[in-house]
């Protein structure tokens, strides 16, 4: 791994000439402005989530391969100038996917694409179960099913392909036969449960996922989600009064205690380095892909981002905390082992960020900060205005699926909105690779968080109430 720097030209005029506290001076300004243009000129993020792809690999949450993927972090970490850096790692259940098959065997023969999902079972005993379905077309439906009405049978929750937008909007209520069909499939029966995948795409990769929020409870059968248009194709099969058998095979299941860990990455803060900026995204990807959109973009973002910053002459007044989040996909457990382990510093966390939702162009800033805090958020916003990025609400809580735990207890966030038409197209699918980020749109990502990180940093100014 070999990282080149920029050599920033910056004429770093008289920082301390901030007079009045809050005051975006012309020398901070001129500074956040100079470190967009840098953000925008360097290869430094796309270097890094090459390399993180490339090097390491896919990294399923407690796997052998995240663990190298913290020895990645960390080492680029020093290579670029982080103050400190750390790994805190933290125990997980750690689910495998093993191998799977699922074939339609009736009315007729035909290979399906389909992927366990995580915190699936096996079939018994490893071996092919092939049973009619029970369709059911949305999981409202399979909701309602009466206790044991499904026993000999594989319930199929079909619902719908997400409608592709710019916000992700419909992933959510999609996700529901992902997260909720399961327990109702188990309580009636079943003898495995086949979902339609959650995405927008219509090509034939099946997108795996965590069945349950936090990765505490699990199921004992096969869960296994088809591609869309396999899905399609077994509902037009049903609505012509086909009865439909599946032949299936699933291997996965849980295989005890394993580890997973954050890396923290500090700039130090020169005059309160106990006051913490925090952006970051997570380290842990699915393994059918390489996670490059789902998170490597974001750890490439905002870890490029602090390094930009780690180039200037001094240090701004706060620190800098780049956290790359370990096991978010299997229930966020990264998440809650950083708000713990930093329980006692949480009320020194003055803003936090993640950037977690591909490597699209950012088109938008929302902000849920302080009153006091909220014109610094505006003066951020008409610096980035020219990379193409609108000022959003100023009440508009978030921030990351990592950052959740810590808003929770008080930490205000932003939110820097990225273009997600095509996310859910490659989410949690073997199509989540390299090859599908644009290294412009990346740049334009590091320059609105180089701003942020900054001058969220250097201001004088409360974010928190
Ligand atoms: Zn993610």
């Amino acid at each position: 791994m070999k990282f080149v720097l920029p050599i920033l030209l910056l004429i770093v005029t008289s920082l301390a000439a901030s007079a009045q506290p809050g005051l975006l001076t012309p020398a901070t300004e001129a500074t956040a402005r100079q470190l967009m243009e840098e953000a925008l000129a360097s290869d430094l993020a796309w270097d890094i989530v090459e390399s993180l792809t490339t090097e390491v690999g896919p990294r399923l949450a407690g796997s052998e391969a995240e663990a190298r993927a913290r020895d990645w972090g960390s080492e680029l970490g020093e290579q670029l100038n982080f103050d400190r850096v750390m790994i805190e790692e933290f125990e997980l259940p750690y689910w495998e996917r093993g191998d799977m098959s699922i074939t339609m065997t009736a009315p007729y023969r035909q290979a399906l694409y389909g992927t366990a999902l995580g915190g699936s079972g096996a079939s018994p005993q490893s071996e092919e179960l092939e049973a009619e379905i029970a369709y059911f077309r949305t999981v409202d439906e399979l909701m309602a099913v009466e206790d044991s009405a499904l026993i000999g049978r594989i319930a199929f929750v079909d619902g719908d392909a997400i409608v592709p937008s710019q916000t992700g909007a419909g992933y959510g209520s999609a996700n529901q036969r992902r997260r909720i069909g399961w327990q109702h499939a188990q309580r009636a029966g079943a003898e495995a449960l086949v979902v339609r995948s959650v995405g927008s795409d219509s090509h034939r990769f099946p997108h795996t996922g965590m069945m349950t929020p936090d990765g505490t409870e699990w199921a004992d059968m096969p869960v296994i989600a088809v591609s869309n248009p396999d899905a399609d194709h077994l509902r037009r099969l049903y609505a012509a009064g086909n009865s439909i058998r599946l032949d299936l095979h699933s291997s996965a299941g849980w295989r005890g205690e394993s580890r997973s860990g954050n890396v923290v990455l500090d700039l130090i803060g020169r005059e309160k380095p106990e006051e913490i900026v925090l952006i970051g995204g997570h380290l842990d990807s699915w393994d059918l892909g390489t996670g490059a959109v789902d998170d490597g973009a974001g750890i490439a973002i905002t870890t490029a981002a602090a390094a930009l910053i780690a180039q200037l002459p001094q240090r701004p007044r706060r620190t800098i905390r780049v956290v790359m989040f370990g096991a978010e996909e299997v229930g966020l457990r990264g998440a809650q082992a950083y708000a713990e382990t930093h329980a006692s510093e949480l009320a020194a966390h003055q803003v936090a960020t993640e950037s977690d939702f591909g490597a699209g162009n950012i088109w938008q800033l929302v902000s849920n900060v302080s009153e006091a805090g909220t014109p610094a958020i505006n003066a951020i916003g008409k610096i980035i205005a020219p990379l193409g990025i609108i000022r959003g609400g100023s009440d508009v809580p978030g921030g990351g699926p990592d950052i959740s735990p810590m808003a929770a207890r008080g930490v205000p966030t932003i939110n820097l909105m990225q273009d997600g038409m095509d996310y859910f197209d490659l989410h949690h699918t073997p199509d989540d690779t390299l090859d599908k980020i644009d290294p412009e749109h990346l740049a334009q990502n590091v320059a609105a968080y180089v701003v942020f990180a900054y001058l969220a940093a250097e201001l004088d100014v409360e974010f928190r109430e």
